[in-house]
């Protein structure tokens, strides 16, 4: 497979990590003239797809087995895989960014997807077939397959019993769908972060990364690099909504979705999205082009017009700072802001 691009370009691409993890999507941006997409990992709306197709096919079924094909995918020694099994499942829970099933004995299976992980429901016993396929769980009805893209192992299961440990890997961002207001800016305001960072910092906010980060800065007509520290309360008001609004519209659309099939291709990034992965496509508001910060493993996305106040915000005085290369990470944009 040839990987051109930016990276590809600098002959850097079969170093970059995001090649390994299986983070690319053959898709030409307009604006850049590059092919280098990359996959976001599943968030907030994408787990609750997962959990609304997986309820009415394993909850109150019995979990008969499951079968690992990557030693490394299992994180935990105690309690042991093999006493999840033959419990039924009784609750589905997201954790973050994770997906918890809870069976009898309150025993839980915690699965992070990471970026490349994706499950599929397939027929009863269903082959393990590909180095793709990490595990399945067998159930009367089906098998719930776990695969994971790339050559990097990073999906993880966890085999969990009780609420406190439960508890001791949730990250403990805050959910916004019952937060109000006053708690999301507080949460929202402990450290002056950009907008873009504190969005996405697990320990803030539960479940959002980086594509519907793009998408919520979008709705709410804010920079990703403004910081919380300078935010006037008629805009914090602005965030507040178009969080709650853009997980909701999201959570809803996956939902109907799931509704006709189980999701197969779940990916944060979805081509009618406003902002996040249509660097230089027309912004559905204005219809000017969108633009990108990029740094080394990823990239956000923005309107000038709706967002920066026709400010380019990864400009070449950026990146002469920056030497020939653009900030490696979100704590390295914040940190040049900062100066
Ligand atoms: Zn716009």
């Amino acid at each position: 497979m040839v990987y051109p691009g930016f990276w590809g370009a600098l002959g850097r691409w079969a170093r970059h990590p995001a090649a390994a993890e299986g983070r690319y999507t053959a898709r030409r941006c307009g604006n850049c003239k590059v092919t280098c997409k990359l996959v976001s990992m599943p968030e907030l709306p994408d787990i609750t797809a997962y959990i609304s197709a997986l309820e009415p096919r394993i909850v109150g079924q019995p979990l008969d087995h499951v079968r690992l094909a990557s030693a490394f995918l299992l994180r935990t020694a105690q309690p042991s895989l093999s006493s999840v099994e033959g419990n039924i499942v009784r609750e589905l829970r997201r954790i973050g960014k994770r997906i918890a099933i809870g069976v009898d004995k309150d025993l839980w299976l915690v699965l992070h997807l990471m970026i490349a992980g994706r499950l599929h429901w397939r027929p009863p016993g269903a082959k393990l077939a590909g180095r793709q396929s990490l595990a399945a769980f067998d159930f009367p009805p089906g098998s719930l397959v776990l695969t994971e893209a790339g050559t990097k192992r990073r999906a993880s299961l966890h085999v969990l019993k009780g609420e406190e440990a439960l508890r001791s890997i949730d990250p403990g961002g805050i959910d916004v769908l019952s937060s109000d207001l006053s708690s999301f800016r507080v949460a929202l305001s402990v450290e002056n972060r950009t907008l873009k960072r504190a969005l996405t910092d697990p320990r803030i906010l539960s479940g959002i990364g980086n594509a519907y980060s793009d998408e919520i800065l979008h709705a709410a007509q804010l920079s990703p690099i403004a910081l919380t520290h300078k935010l006037a309360p008629e805009e914090w008001e602005r965030l507040y909504a178009a969080t709650r609004y853009t997980l909701e519209f999201w959570i809803e659309r996956l939902r109907d979705e799931a509704k006709t099939g189980f999701p197969e291709k779940v990916t944060a990034f979805r081509k009618d999205m406003a902002v996040h992965g249509r660097c230089g496509e027309p912004c559905p508001r204005c219809g000017e082009a969108i633009q990108r910060i990029r740094y080394a493993d990823n990239e956000t996305n923005y309107c000038v017009r709706c967002q920066t106040g026709g400010k380019v915000l990864a400009d070449r005085s950026l990146s002469r700072l920056l030497g020939s290369d653009w900030p490696r990470t979100l704590d390295e944009l914040e940190a040049l802001k900062r100066r």
